[in-house]
This record gives C-alpha cells, structure tokens and sequence, in this order.
C-alpha cells in the first residue's frame, strides 16, 4: 500500500501536478497585460495553474531584434524558470524588459498572486548580505557560529564547538551547517543523540539570520513547499559478507575482512561510526601479553577466566570465557599491527592483578580504537554505508543469503553468503529494557543511541536463541538530566557518595552494580557525589561537569550543604569523619580501602546529583566460541555470525571493567574469520 502511495506520488511528481503548499498561489486561468516597451506596446499573455506558472508568451513586435526582441524571446522562459515576474532584465534592454516585467506582473496580480510571495518563493531577497554571529551552550561548552549570506542564500556557515565529543557532538557540529544550507533553514533535525549541541547550533544560526532580517517561517514555509516526500529507489546489491553495525566489533571485523581480500559490505545505521564504543574509558583486559611480560607483570590465561567467571556470578559461559582470555594477547599483538597500540597497563575492579591496557597517554580507550579502526578502514578504502539500517535477515533453504537495509535514498536487498551482527547491545531501548527488566522502567541510560537491540531482534526472527538477556549492568553515577556519566575515576581520586539526609551509606567503590543498589535503597533513590578543588584540579574530566553546570558549588561544606537542602551540620560532620578516615587510613563505617591518596579539604567544594543510569547490556544472542549463531535448537544457524555488545554469555551477570573492549575486539576478530571460513566452504 504505501508502495501503491509512493508511486502514486512519483507520478504526480512527475506530471507536475503535486505540491506540498496548501494555499494556493494564483486563480487558475490565463491573463493578459500590456506596457509600453522601446519600440511600442509590448502584449504578455501568462498562464497559470494553481501553484504555478506555466507559460508566459510575449508579443512585441515593434523592439528591435537584437536588444528589445532578445527580451522578448526570453523572458517568458525565465519568468516561468524563476516563478516571479522579479527576473534579472536583459543587459541593454532595460525598457524593454521593465515594460515586461510590469505587464506579467500586472497579469499575476489579476490572478490573484501575491508578488513578495513569489519572491520569496524563488528565494529572493531573504536576508541582508553580510556575515553574523552567535554563541549557544552546546553540550561540552560554547558553540560559536557564523554564517554568512547573500540576498537570498545562506553562502556559508561556520560552526566552533570545541568542547563536544568528536563522535556525538562534534557530528552536529560537523554536519548540522550543511544541512542548514541545503534546506535553507535552521529548523533541520538534529543528530540523534547530540540533542543538546544540535539545539544549541539551531538557535545560534537562528539568530544569526534574524540579525540578518530573517522571516524564519519564511524560510520554513520555502523548505515546506519543496518538501516532498522522498520516494526510496529500489536497489539490489551483492556481496560476500554482510557486517551490521560499525562499532568496536564491527570494524575489527572488517579490518580482518578487508586484509584477508574477501568482499563485503559494512553497514551503519547512524551518521557516524563508533556505537557505544566510544563510550568505553579504562581499557582492553587482556593476559599473558607481551606488555605485561615488558613490564614485569605476572598473569595468566587462567587467572583471566577465573577473574572473568567471577566477576560474572558464574552466569558466563565457561568456554566462551576460556576463548576470551586465551586469544586476548594475540588480540593485542593484532592492534599493535594496525597502529593501536595499548601499552599502559593497570588495574581494573575484579582483576587479579594489573590486566587492563589503555592507550599510551592514557586517553580513553574507546574513542581511541574507534578512531585508529575508522582510520585503518579509510587507508584500506573501506567504505562504512552509513545512515543505512539493516531491518531483516534474508534466509533461504535454511541458511542466511543477505539482508534488507534502508538508506537514506534506497532500500537495500543485500545478497551475501553471510552475515556478521555487530549491532551492539540494547541500553537506549527503553521499551526492551522494560520488556526484560520491568524493575528498571524509566531508569536513564548511557548509551550510545543506536543501541537499540536490532541484532537481538533479527536474529530471534530467525530462530536465534537468547542467554542472560535480563542481565543489565547499571552505573552508579549518571547526572540524570543529561545522561552524563560522571567517570569511576571521581570516586577513585577520592570522592564520597552522600544520600539526602548527608549521610555516606556505602564503600563508593564497591562494583558497579553493589553501588547502583546501594543508592536505590535511599531516600529518593539517589545521592550526592562531593568532592574538592584539589580532586578537580587533578582530574581533567571533571571540567566537562562543571561547563555544563552539573555541579553546585560553595566555600564551605554548610554552604554546599544549604544548596542540596541538606543539614549543614550533619555533611560537616560526614566530611570530618571521613577526612579522618583518610588520615588514619582506615574507614571504619564501610571499609573502603581504596580511592583514599587525598582528603576532601580545600575548597571549594563541589556536589553533583547522581543516580543509577543503564550501562551495559550483558545479554543477547547465543553464540559458540567461532562466534556462530546457536538457534533455540541448540544448532548454529548458517551464515550467521555475531561479535560484541549483541552476544550474550561472556560476561555472566555483571561485565568486569576492561572486558567489553576485550569482548569487540577478540569476538569481532573470530566473527570475521569464522565467516570467511564458511565462504570459502
Ligand atoms: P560493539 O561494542 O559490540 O561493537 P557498539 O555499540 O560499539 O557495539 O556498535 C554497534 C554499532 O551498530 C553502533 O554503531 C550502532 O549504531 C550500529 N547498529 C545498531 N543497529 C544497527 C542496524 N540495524 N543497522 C546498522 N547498524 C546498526
């Protein structure tokens, strides 16, 4: 049926006989006029639909050929090009032309038209020509604008958001000026999930084109008029390999692919690659590796499963455990062939000993490897299809032969052997969240927006099983306004955790998901966390909260008490005890023992309003150690392969820091080579 529509639509399209105005432009008919021209009476006859003009003929035949008669013969056709009589005159035939130019419009006033309308309508005369600037709060900090524009385009626009994170932020700020000028109106959609540096671009070149004088419904009603519904071509596409999703897994699949020669395609729903791995900040777990024998570190394949399984509630998947640990060093010596190096080796909650590898300086893993992927992707001439969604598998005789897709312009039957699933976990499906874990109804989350559980979907409409899709790991500190994760590192530096009556009422570094339940069972079901400016000074991270005003602040702990209507006395109280603590090393109340280098004793002092947010989604499809699909049959489902946040099984009942980039990048690896295998079957 909607086929049938957006047929129907093409042709009228195609007729001319479509328009998304409602009011219509002129009384339909023909009109005639006269002016006096160089040589005599110059006579037009325009004829009209309801939007629009159709033909204008001109009869002068007093103008000389060569200068009047030019415009003669061809201003009509521009005229009816332009759709306003408003048309540049032809250069030395200025009475001429005007003389025509007055008797068309004449003739469309008799039809009813309203003239700055068309005007507007061909784009003319929209702003006053000159450059404008503006600043709006993005979500990292200021966003500062300028846009340029002639008499009726907007010729350049120019947008500085420093502050926003490249793979969310920095999408708005890198796209939202072009789509600007190609719908010729601030009001574009925004970047999803960088809703609040969108809006702040939206109103900043807002604005700046008010300054510029501006009708901003205008401008909106010009963008309505040419707003026809896009009609999706149909394509059909073939290839080895299908990889769905262009996060961690993803693109270390099709790195492999790539090098190995074999021919696939790479689709990603979103404008940007990264998914929620861009999110991940310690590191990669990873034992027996050639850094930790550098660096003098003892551990052991053994020791790695044993943490993992523990770390899990035994809920994981023993042999998927064993595969984790055992190819996690081959996993690093792979990175250090393809630039992405991580030798500064740590320790992780859950670790026997120091196991987790980040990047040299430190920076966060995630965006680290994401951009090392997407740069490794480019030099092999990888292109990553994105905007482009995978919405179903295609199955024949029993086996995988391909996915549909929808792009932006077309919908994609994608013919291919096999298929990976790379599509990450479920954290921003509300509804799915709900579906298995009705307790967390409502509960924010930090994730990534295309987490939405489309692999777990597709899979299971082919018959794929689930394992531990109920297990969802919540983080204890997300800013609830803004989803914003305020890091492990706060409490690891030294910050305490308060509840409403200013009270701490857990070790704060208890695991992630101790923490989350500790604070839901207070008052409210959340808490304050508080620290000082010797832990801000010390911590980059903590400028971002404060730019965009998540923290309170005052001199003095009653005076940052009085802000969060708590009783000053009583958080006075809980900072000298917990000072104390800190100077005798030893916190009695809740035996914390780490996160305890300095004491919260300069000010200012700072407070943050935190609560559980959703995490990690540690469920999802069943897979073998070749990363195979296991069907509710307990059989792998041939050509389909999965790696990643959509797997389940790996982690049990709670992910262990440093195990969900071990998780992308040794599944993704095997994912890859298990489908090239099943190719060249
Ligand atoms: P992982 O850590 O397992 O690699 P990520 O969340 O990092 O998972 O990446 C998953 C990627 O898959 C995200 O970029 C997400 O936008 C993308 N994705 C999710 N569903 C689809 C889909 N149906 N089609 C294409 N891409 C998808």
């Amino acid at each position: 049926m909607k086929k049938l529509l957006s047929l129907v639509l093409t042709l009228m399209l195609l007729c001319g006989l479509y328009t998304a105005s409602a009011e219509p432009l002129f009384t339909p008919g023909t009109y005639e006029a006269e002016a006096q021209g160089f040589g005599g009476t110059v006579k037009v006859v325009v004829t009209v639909t309801e939007d629009s003009i159709v033909d204008v003929s001109i009869v002068g035949d007093a103008e000389t050929p060569t200068l009047g008669g030019v415009a003669v013969a061809t201003l009509g056709e521009a005229i009816v090009k332009a759709q306003t009589p408003n048309v540049d005159a032809v250069s030395g035939a200025t009475v001429t032309s005007t003389a025509i130019i007055a008797a068309v419009t004449e003739a469309l006033k008799a039809a009813g038209a309203d003239i700055d309308k068309l005007d507007a309508k061909a784009g003319k005369k929209l702003f006053t020509p000159g450059t404008y600037e503006a600043e709006a709060q993005g979500f990292g900090g200021p966003v500062t604008i300028s846009v340029t524009v002639s008499e009726n385009e907007i010729t350049s626009i120019s947008i500085t958001g420093e502050f926003e994170t490249p793979t969310l932020g920095g999408v708005a700020v890198a796209t939202l000026g072009g789509a600007i000028m190609e719908a010729r109106t601030p009001n574009v959609d925004g970047v999803s999930g960088a809703t609040v540096t969108s809006t702040a671009i939206i109103s900043a070149v807002t604005e700046a084109l008010k300054a510029a004088g501006a009708d901003i419904d205008q401008l909106d009603e010009l963008r309505t008029d040419q707003g026809l519904e896009v009609v999706k071509e149909e394509k059909s596409l073939e290839t080895g390999i299908v990889i769905v999703g262009a996060g961690g897994a993803g693109m270390a699949a099709a790195i492999m692919a790539r090098q190995a020669g074999v021919d696939f395609i790479i689709l990603e729903k979103m404008p940007y690659v990264g998914g929620n791995t861009t999110k991940a900040t310690g590191g990669m777990n990873a034992a027996e590796t050639h850094y930790q024998k550098e660096q003098g570190i003892e551990d052991s394949v053994e020791l790695f499963a044993a943490d993992t399984m523990a770390g899990g509630h035994n809920l994981n998947d023993p042999e998927l455990v064993q595969t984790l640990a055992e190819k996690s060093a081959e996993a690093i010596d792979w990175l250090d062939t393809i630039g992405a190096e991580l030798p500064k080796i740590s320790f992780s909650g859950g670790a026997s000993t120091n196991r987790i590898h980040a990047p040299a300086d430190g920076s966060a893993v995630g965006n680290f490897l994401v951009d090392k992927f997407y740069a490794k992707l480019s030099e092999l001439g990888v292109e990553v299809m994105l905007n482009t969604q995978a919405t179903e598998l295609i199955v024949e005789d029993g086996k995988i032969a391909g996915v549909k897709a929808e792009g932006p312009d077309a919908l994609y039957t994608i013919n291919s052997k096999a298929v990976i699933l790379a599509t990450g976990g479920f954290g921003a499906n509300l509804d799915m969240i709900a579906e298995y874990r009705p307790d967390l109804r409502g509960t924010v989350t930090t994730n990534a927006p295309g987490a939405t559980g489309d692999g777990i979907v597709m899979a299971q409409a082919v018959g794929a099983a689930l394992v531990d899709i109920e297990q969802i790991q919540l983080h204890p500190t997300v800013e609830q306004t803004t989803s914003m994760l305020i890091t492990e590192s706060v409490r690891g530096d030294g910050a305490i955790l308060v509840n409403q009556g200013g009270k701490r009422f857990t070790n704060e570094l208890l695991t992630r998901d101790a923490v989350s339940a500790a604070e839901l069972a207070q008052e409210g079901q959340y808490a304050y966390i508080i620290f000082d400016q010797h832990l801000r000074d010390n911590l980059k991270a903590i400028e971002k909260y404060v730019t965009n005003g998540l923290t309170v602040q005052a001199d003095t702990i009653e005076g940052l008490a009085e802000q969060l209507n708590i009783d000053p006395a009583t958080l006075a109280q809980t900072l000298a005890d917990w000072n104390a603590a800190v100077a005798a090393q030893n916190d009695a109340e809740f035996g914390r023992t780490t996160g305890m280098n300095a004491d919260l004793t300069v000010a200012p002092y700072y407070a943050i309003q935190i609560a559980p947010g959703i995490h990690h989604t540690m469920g999802g499809v069943k897979i073998n150690t070749s990363a195979e699909v296991i069907s509710t049959e307990g059989q792998p489902i041939p050509g389909l392969f999965a790696a990643g946040e959509v797997t389940g099984g790996v982690h049990g009942g709670n992910r262990l820091g440093g195990n969900a980039v071990a998780d992308i990048v040794i599944f993704g690896r095997i994912a890859a080579e298990s489908a090239m295998a099943y190719l060249a079957k």
